[in-house]
């Protein structure tokens, strides 16, 4: 299976940014670039107020909208989250799990984020499941073990036609909203590994299959050197996801030449 099989996708992490109108005016500029772009998935994930109603905004293009997290209980006395099947229900096709902001603000564990995942699976949502290291324990040579360990929780006693299913985002967190970038062949390193370790016990031919994306202080400058690296497919995007001025070339570029 070639890299050529797995469709681009840039997808847009607003975090708790953007009100009505400013989300518009990007939705609006997503759908038009959308009619010409039939090569690259284009995702937005939105704070969950406004999940709704971007929802309507994309009807009819293939924009799709992601929520930002979610519960792993269908229902009961869990004040301020929602289940997987209400985030499915309001119209979102994927949801972000395991990303850094959950796992070090929020103190999500590894095995909250498995159990997640496992909801959201059973809940058609595709997850887009974030890892990566932190400053220091890429410093201290443990960057590989790291996101190896966090891909195992995550992914335990999933089938491989389940893994299929799901979009990996290698995220260091020193990179996320600090500027900083990997460089195009740190990032290349760290996504082989990804693919080499998914493919163990399930085999290459399944993690060849799985989209792998980058993420952390992607701009339109920065995107094109990645997106030519084998095993990068796309990018998830925070700061420059919030306004089309910088989205709308970081999708263009997200193609596969
Ligand atoms: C993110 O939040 O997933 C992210 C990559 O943010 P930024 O692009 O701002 O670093």
């Amino acid at each position: 299976m070639s890299q050529s099989t797995r469709r681009p996708m840039a997808a847009g992490n607003w975090k708790m940014n953007l009100t009505r109108s400013s989300a518009r005016r990007l939705v609006d500029e997503l759908r038009n670039l959308n009619y010409t772009l039939e090569s690259v998935d284009i995702l937005v994930a939105p704070p969950m107020l406004l999940v709704p109603t971007v929802v309507k905004w994309v009807s009819g293009s293939t924009v799709a909208v992601a929520a930002q997290n979610m519960h792993w209980e269908s229902k009961g006395a869990f004040t301020g989250e929602v289940s997987a099947a209400m985030v499915r229900e309001v119209g979102c096709t994927h949801v972000i799990l395991g990303h850094s902001e959950r796992r070090h603000v929020f103190g999500e564990t590894d095995e909250w984020v498995h159990r997640k995942l496992v909801a959201a699976l059973e809940n058609d949502l595709v997850p887009v499941l974030c890892v990566g290291e932190k400053l220091d324990e890429r410093e201290a040579g443990r960057t590989l073990e790291v996101v190896g360990s966090q891909l195992d929780a995550a992914l335990e006693g999933v089938s491989s036609e389940d893994v299929l299913r799901v979009v990996v985002a290698y995220e260091p967190v020193w990179a996320i909203g600090t500027g900083k970038t990997a460089t195009p062949s740190d990032a290349q390193e760290v996504h082989a590994f990804i693919r080499r370790h998914l493919g163990e016990g399930r085999g290459s031919e399944t993690a060849e299959r799985v989209r792998i994306l980058y993420g952390g202080s992607v701009t339109p400058s920065t995107i094109a050197g990645l997106i030519v690296e084998k095993d990068i497919d796309g990018t998830l995007v925070g700061g420059a996801s919030l306004n089309a001025e910088t989205f709308v070339p970081i999708v263009k570029s997200s193609m596969k030449r």
